[in-house]
């Protein structure tokens, strides 16, 4: 951390933070400048809590040197992390592809889909059981039903499921059945969940909340890391600007920034992100020219009837051609695709 003193500030100011800084463990180095002085403190800041301090007379400013996430950062493990989950593998030149219908609806809906985006080439299957839903009268999933269903579909075809877990207290139970725990946008500032999920066997799912920072995103996969689950992807699905023509902003920009500040594989959610189905295969295939780790998008039999985004879900043959159009990106740059 770096303590920034004003120009104003006293020699008993500086005197009175470098004793703070020492009575807390760290070391405290001055560095006198003509107009003011600032004070490095040098040790383990987890504990320490230097920000109190800019409440001190005479500090200006206390800054952190170091990203605020430790687990998740390029510092601390400088290779890249592959995420394995079954038939899924993310990370380092394998392009994950996660695919399937926002909800599960039926028995038919789902091992259909299940079937076709198999063929297709994806490499695991989403499918909501438990649906955040903005409106308390939309539909909210079928629950450990959909769960039994999302595990035969499992049986049928081998593709590993990733499913969404809405609460600490279902954790456990989603757990059983799935390969991979998504965690929503809306709760992604949910603490008591990432705890809950940072200590489950499963792979996670991290998407950034609508209106969250890249900081705060990564604080959220650190909760997870720190609770001692170290298989965590994130996924960018959009965030909230002042733009009404797509659903959310899609920030492309952020595989290549997360990237190079974490080691964690980054899912980009072009379903999500842009709210409408034409443009899906345009921001799949870009997603991969970026360098995304993977992709998720919403796949349904019949997009027209489905009980949840419906207007952002490819049918079987637009999500054979998005797929058919990501793998020339991906040759091109010499990853696999999806189940290759
Ligand atoms: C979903 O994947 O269907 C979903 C609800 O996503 P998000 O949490 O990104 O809105
Ligand atoms: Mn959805």
């Amino acid at each position: 951390m770096i303590i920034v003193m004003k120009s104003s500030a006293s020699e008993q100011d500086i005197e009175t933070v470098i004793q703070d800084v020492e009575a807390r463990g760290l070391k405290a180095h001055p560095i006198r400048g003509t107009e003011r002085t600032v004070i490095a403190a040098v040790g383990e800041e987890r504990i320490a809590g230097l920000n109190s301090l800019e409440s001190c007379p005479g500090v200006d400013e206390v800054m952190s040197i170091l990203a605020p996430y430790k687990l998740a950062s390029r510092e601390v493990q400088p290779e890249q992390s592959v995420v394995r989950a079954g038939s899924l593998t993310v990370g380092n030149g394998n392009i994950g592809v996660i695919a399937g219908p926002c909800s599960v609806e039926s028995e038919e809906q789902l091992v259909s889909a299940a079937h076709a985006v198999k063929k297709a080439g994806a490499s695991a299957l989403r499918g909501g059981a438990f649906k955040p839903r903005t409106s308390p009268y939309s539909f909210q999933g079928m629950k450990e039903e959909g769960l039994k269903l999302l595990a035969e579909a499992r049986d049928q075809t081998g593709l590993a499921i990733v499913t969404e877990v809405v609460s600490p207290g279902d954790a456990e139970l989603v757990s059983e059945y799935a390969d991979v725990l998504q965690i929503g946008a809306r709760n992604m500032q949910n603490y008591r969940l990432l705890e809950a999920v940072g200590r489950s066997p499963r792979a996670v799912l991290l998407k950034r909340g609508p209106s969250a920072t890249i900081d705060e995103w990564l604080l959220a996969a650190e909760y997870i890391l720190d609770g001692g689950n170290p298989n965590v992807m994130l996924c960018e699905r959009g965030i909230r600007t002042f733009e009404t023509h797509t659903r959310f902003t899609l920030p492309l920009a952020t595989v290549a920034y997360v990237q190079e500040r974490t080691h964690l594989p980054v899912v980009i959610d072009p379903s999500h992100g842009t709210g409408h189905t034409a443009l899906v295969p345009s921001m799949s295939r870009a997603a991969i020219a970026a360098g995304a780790d993977g992709l998720i998008i919403e796949v349904h039999p019949d997009p027209g009837k489905a009980l949840s985004d419906g207007y952002q879900s490819l049918n079987f043959e637009q999500f054979e051609e998005t797929m058919a159009g990501c793998r020339k990106i991906a040759s091109a740059l010499d990853c696999t695709l999806g189940a290759e």
